[in-house]
């Protein structure tokens, strides 16, 4: 059973990662920004609170946040492991996930860590032209990260494992399966 978090600037590959390791390890990949888009798609209350922030490249207020993840980690599949991707990323909802891991006895096996250096990620983002991958938007997400995010690396500094996110798909995701066994 394998409990990940996947963290990492905007255009590091998580969501790519996330997928492929989520099938090599049998674990859901419950991505946030994957279920805010949906619920913006679906025009429901949540897509509603949230579409603003994605448009602008913020952070969803945590409480919103916070909420959306608890339930989907109530879901029977989650309770067989996860990844993680994209949350937390805010040392307030990493907080959240430790309590609600301990509520249920359990808590993070490792949390892999995405390097890339800056250029590479800028040209990553500008290439996949999702609709918040327009040049200021990326700007303003890779600011957030460094502000609200890179403090979870001291947060989880005995969890991480860092993975050199250059190369193919899968390079990376046969450093991250080697990183894992590793560390078992
Ligand atoms: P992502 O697909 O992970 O790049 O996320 C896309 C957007 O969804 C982000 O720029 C935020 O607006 C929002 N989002 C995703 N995950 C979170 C989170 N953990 N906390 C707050 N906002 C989030």
């Amino acid at each position: 059973m394998v409990r990940l978090v996947l963290v990492g600037p905007p255009g590091a590959g998580k969501g790519t990662q996330a997928a492929v390791l989520s099938e090599k390890l049998g674990v859901p990949h419950i991505s946030t920004g994957d279920l805010f888009r949906a619920n913006i798609g679906n025009a429901t209350p949540l897509g509603q609170k949230a579409k603003s922030y994605l448009d602008a490249g913020e952070l969803v207020p945590d409480e919103v946040t916070n909420e959306m993840v608890r339930e989907r980690l109530a879901e029977p599949d989650a309770r067989e492991g996860f990844l993680l991707d994209g949350y937390p990323r805010t040392t307030p909802q990493a907080d959240v996930l430790t309590d609600i891991l301990a509520e249920n006895g359990m808590e993070l096996t490792a949390v892999l860590q995405f390097e890339v250096p800056e250029e590479e990620l800028v040209r990553r983002m500008l290439a996949r032209g999702r609709s918040d991958d327009t040049e200021d938007v990326i700007r303003r997400r890779l600011a957030v990260y460094r502000e609200e995010t890179e403090p979870l690396l001291e947060y989880y500094r005995n969890k991480i494992l860092k993975i050199d996110a250059v190369g193919s798909i899968d390079d990376i995701s046969a450093r991250a399966l080697e990183a894992l066994r590793a560390r078992a």
